[in-house]
């Protein structure tokens, strides 16, 4: 399992996180940002590419 974690204080809910990781990361229907806080082994590399995209870095992943 991994453990995701978004900093709300950055995020500015541009969404290109879902594009990455789609099973994890969503924008409702405010267009705010909710993501799963934790995920199966599988999604690692998706939520790291997400990671990666953030353009305020907001994403973290931990083991
Ligand atoms: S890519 Fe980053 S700033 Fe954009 S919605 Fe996802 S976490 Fe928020």
């Amino acid at each position: 399992m991994i453990t995701i974690k978004v900093d709300m204080d950055k995020c500015q809910h541009y969404g290109q996180c879902v594009y990455e990781a789609p099973d994890i990361f969503k924008l409702n229907e405010n267009n705010k940002l909710e993501y799963l806080a934790s995920a199966d082994e599988s999604e690692r590399d998706n939520v790291k590419s997400a990671s990666d995209t953030c353009p305020m870095q907001a994403i973290q992943v931990f083991d």
